[in-house]
C-alpha cells in the first residue's frame, strides 16, 4: 500500500505512507528536531510545528476518540489509535491520503483539548517545506494574481463589481464593521441587503484571514498573515467586527490570536446572531418558496465554534419558515470538499467529496441544500454541474433577502460556469510547467504594503 500512496501523492517518496510505524516519544522528538533543522530560507524560525508535536505527544493519552469519530474513515478505536501513533511518528497514513477531506471533525471529541487535525496539517507543512507548493495550486491563493477569486470578481455583474469596489475603499472604522472575507467578496449580492444597513462593510481580497494557507498546512504563511493583520488593524477604531463566514470568524477569534500570536482591538461576532436580532425588527414573509424540504449544511469551522454559530443560522431559517425541524442535522459531518484538495493537491479529490455530499443530501430527502459559507456555495455549485439532479444549493442570505422582499441576486451557477472555463485556461499552463513555489515572497510583510501595490488586485 505504501507504494500506491507514494504514486498517488504528487512528490512521492518523502511523503511516506507507512501503516506499521511504531509510536514512541523518541521518534516524535526526532521529527520535531527535523522540522527545526529544515526551516528554509525566508520562513520564520518560530517552530510552532515542533512545539505543537511535542506538546501533543506529551498530553495525548492515545485514546483514539479523535479519529474514531471521523465521518469518512469508519475506524475502529484501535485503528484510530494507530493512526495517531503514525502521525506522531511523522508518517502520513494511507487512510489519510485516501479518505481525509479535511473536515476537522476529529478535533471536536478530544478529551485533552488537543487539535489532532493539526497532526495532519503538520504533514502537509512538512511536504511544503521539502517540495514547495505546485504552481497550479497558487490559482487558489488570494495573494497570487490572477486567482480564482479575482477571476470571479471580474465575472460579476455591474452591481456586484460596484459593491466590491465600494467595500475595498471603505474604511474599517465604526461601532459595527463587517469583514466580508474573500468568499463573500466573490458573491457580494449576499450582503447587499437592508438587513445590514447601518453596518460598515470593509474588506478586499488581499486583506485575507489566511484560512486557505492554514488548511494547506502552510503555517509559516499563516504566521506572516497574522503579523500583517495585527499591524493592519492596530489603529482602526472598531467596536465589534462581524464575520459573514465561519472560517474567517474562527481565524480571527481563535486560530490567529491563540496559535499565531495575532492581536485585534475589537470584539468578534458571527453574523448569525446579528441577523436574528435584525429580523425581529423587519416584516418577514414566512412563505419563501423552496423546492421541497430544506436541509442545512454546516461548514467545517462551524463544528469547532460555539453552538450558537450554527444555531443562529437554524433560528433565522426557522424565523422565515424555511427550515423543518426534522431535517436539521441530517448532514452532520459532511463536507463541501474544498479542503479535500490539501491531501493530494488535486481537483479530483475536491470534486469527489462535493458530489458525495450532494448525493447524500438528495438521498436523505433534501429538496434544497442551505449553506452559510459562501465558499461552500461556490464549491457545491461548481461541481453540481456534473450531477444536476442533486439538490440545488442556496445561501441562507438568499432565503433571508427573499423573506424581506429583496431580490436574492443572480444565480451562482452562472458565475461558477464562467470560472470553470477561465480557471482551466489559467491552471493548465501552471500545471504543465511542473514548477513549485514558495508562497512567502508573495505575502504581505511590511507596513508599506498596506497602501502599496496590491490594493486593486
Ligand atoms: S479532518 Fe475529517 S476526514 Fe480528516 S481525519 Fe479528521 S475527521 Fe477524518
Ligand atoms: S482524542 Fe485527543 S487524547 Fe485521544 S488520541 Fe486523539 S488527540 Fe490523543
Amino acid at each position: 500500500m505504501g507504494g500506491l500512496c507514494e504514486f498517488l501523492l504528487p512528490g512521492g517518496r518523502s511523503n511516506r505512507c507507512n501503516e506499521a510505524a511504531p509510536h514512541n516519544a523518541g521518534s516524535a522528538a526526532l521529527f520535531s528536531f527535523f522540522l527545526i533543522m529544515r526551516t528554509p530560507r525566508g520562513v520564520s524560525s518560530v517552530v510552532h510545528d515542533a512545539d505543537y508535536l511535542e506538546a501533543h505527544a506529551e498530553h495525548c493519552n492515545l485514546c483514539g476518540a479523535c479519529f474514531a469519530a471521523c465521518p469518512y474513515m469508519d475506524l475502529r478505536r484501535d485503528d484510530a489509535v494507530q493512526l495517531v501513533q503514525l502521525l506522531l511518528a511523522g508518517e502520513i497514513p494511507c487512510r489519510i491520503l485516501r479518505q481525509c477531506t479535511g473536515c476537522m471533525a476529529c478535533n471536536a471529541p478530544c478529551p485533552q483539548g488537543l487539535r489532532p487535525y493539526e497532526l495532519i496539517l503538520l504533514q502537509w507543512y512538512r511536504r511544503y517545506r521539502e517540495q514547495g507548493l505546485p504552481a497550479r495550486v497558487t490559482y487558489a491563493l488570494p495573494h497570487f494574481s490572477p486567482n480564482f477569486r479575482s477571476d470571479l470578481v471580474q465575472s460579476l455583474d455591474a452591481r456586484g463589481r460596484q459593491l466590491v469596489r465600494r467595500w475595498s475603499h471603505s474604511l474599517p472604522r465604526g461601532e459595527t464593521v463587517l469583514y466580508p472575507g474573500c468568499n463573500a467578496l466573490t458573491l457580494p449580492h449576499l450582503l447587499d441587503t437592508k438587513l445590514l444597513w447601518g453596518v460598515t462593510i470593509a474588506g478586499r481580497l488581499n486583506v485575507c484571514c489566511g484560512e486557505m494557507y492554514y488548511r494547506l498546512g502552510l503555517f509559516s504563511a499563516v504566521r506572516r498573515i497574522a503579523r500583517w493583520l495585527t499591524h493592519y488593524y492596530r489603529d482602526k477604531d472598531i467596536g465589534t467586527m462581524l464575520f459573514a463566514c465561519p472560517a474567517c470568524y474562527r481565524m480571527f477569534s481563535d486560530i490567529l490570536p491563540h496559535q499565531f500570536g495575532a492581536h485585534f482591538p475589537f470584539h468578534t461576532r458571527f453574523i448569525g446572531s446579528y441577523l436574528r436580532d435584525r429580523l425581529q425588527e423587519e416584516e418577514v414573509s414566512e412563505n419563501v418558496p423552496t423546492r421541497g424540504a430544506v436541509m442545512l449544511h454546516d461548514p467545517c469551522h462551524a463544528r469547532l465554534l460555539p453552538p450558537d454559530v450554527g444555531g443562529s443560522m437554524r433560528d433565522v431559517l426557522r424565523q422565515v419558515g424555511v427550515l423543518q425541524d426534522g431535517m436539521r442535522d441530517e448532514l452532520a459531518g459532511f463536507c463541501c470538499g474544498a479542503a479535500s484538495a490539501a491531501r493530494r493537491l488535486h481537483l479530483v479529490d475536491m470534486a469527489g467529496t462535493a458530489l458525495f455530499t450532494l448525493r447524500e443530501a438528495g438521498q436523505r430527502g433534501a429538496g434544497e441544500l442551505a449553506v452559510y459559507c459562501a465558499g461552500c456555495q461556490l464549491h457545491f455549485s461548481l461541481w453540481r454541474r456534473f450531477r444536476p439532479w442533486t439538490p440545488p444549493v442556496r445561501h441562507v442570505m438568499q432565503y433571508l433577502k427573499e423573506a424581506v422582499g429583496e431580490d436574492p441576486g443572480p444565480p451562482v451557477s452562472r458565475l461558477t460556469d464562467r470560472l470553470a472555463v477561465r480557471g482551466l485556461m489559467r491552471v493548465l499552463p501552471r500545471h504543465l510547467s511542473g514548477h513549485s513555489v514558495e508562497v512567502e515572497p508573495y505575502l504581505p510583510e511590511s507596513p508599506e504594503w498596506e497602501t502599496g501595490r496590491c490594493d486593486d488586485r
